[in-house]
């Protein structure tokens, strides 16, 4: 495989859930890893009041810092041209039935964004949402509200297909955020998910749209998973439909930019 020099999603200090490693860490940490492009998808502002404070709060800046986030990163784009190319960039979270709140807040921003990642942390069942990569306690509260750890793989999988096919407006982002984010917690829960059918259906509709994959390291550091997103099946059927992967490390400290390509 040729040398990867590009890292395609990557987070900051104004991430709540990240560390305080400022933008200059990062980038002297991809130059000194060789690498030539980089984005920093910071989580987009949430639509507020869908899910418990907490969970909003922690997993994304408000509009206020991510307004200052833009500000700064164009900054530091510029100060680091001769040396690296900087993407401004986002990482957009889909969540079902928020879709007019999401694309006024995309809209909002949309001619700073250069590059950006759609993801799904969030699963809608019935009324209530839940966070499927929040704690292992809940996943397994999930597990025992769905009746099984299939239905979490069908809901996610279903959630994903959504958010590819929806129209979230002229700054929708092309490339699908670690697209097996469902097996986070495998080596506690370990199933093999058998719906090819479906996972068939979902990168057919990337490939479709032309969209691309974040292939995120981020699973080999987590404790329960030990495994790039996406893997498996899943990753079989990229390669067969010859979905275009931009390596990411999903990194929230900058030590681990560029980690495990
Ligand atoms: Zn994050
Ligand atoms: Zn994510």
């Amino acid at each position: 495989m040729s040398k990867i020099i590009r890292d395609g999603h990557m987070h900051s200090h104004y991430c709540p859930h990240g560390t305080k490693d400022e933008f200059y860490k990062y980038i002297d940490k991809a130059l000194e890893n060789g690498l030539e492009e980089i984005t920093f998808t910071e989580h987009l502002a949430l639509p507020e009041g869908f899910i418990n404070k907490k969970i909003i709060e922690e997993s994304a800046p408000s509009i206020e810092e991510i307004e200052k986030y833009f500000e700064e990163l164009k900054e530091i784009k510029n100060l680091y041209k001769d040396k690296i190319k900087i993407n401004i960039g986002v990482e957009v979270d889909y969540i079902e039935g928020l879709e007019e709140k999401t694309i006024e807040i995309l809209n909002r921003f949309g001619n700073i964004i250069e590059d950006s990642i759609l993801s799904v942390h969030f699963l809608k069942l019935e009324d209530r949402y839940h966070c499927l990569d929040y704690s292992i306690e809940d996943f397994k509260e999930l597990i025992e509200l769905l009746g099984g750890i299939d239905k979490i793989y069908d809901k996610y999988f279903e959630t994903l297909l959504k958010s590819i096919k929806v129209d979230l407006g002229k700054f929708k982002p092309k490339r699908i955020g670690h697209p097996t984010l469902v097996r986070i917690f495998n080596l506690q829960y370990p199933f093999e998910y058998k719906n090819k059918k479906l996972l068939d259906e979902v990168v057919k509709a990337i490939k479709d749209r032309g969209y691309e994959i974040d292939y995120n390291t981020a699973g080999l550091r987590k404790h329960y998973c030990g495994e790039v997103y996406p893997s498996g099946y899943f990753f079989e059927l990229a390669e067969k439909y010859k979905v275009k992967m931009v390596y990411g490390s999903d990194s929230h400290t900058a030590s681990d930019v560029g980690r495990d390509f």
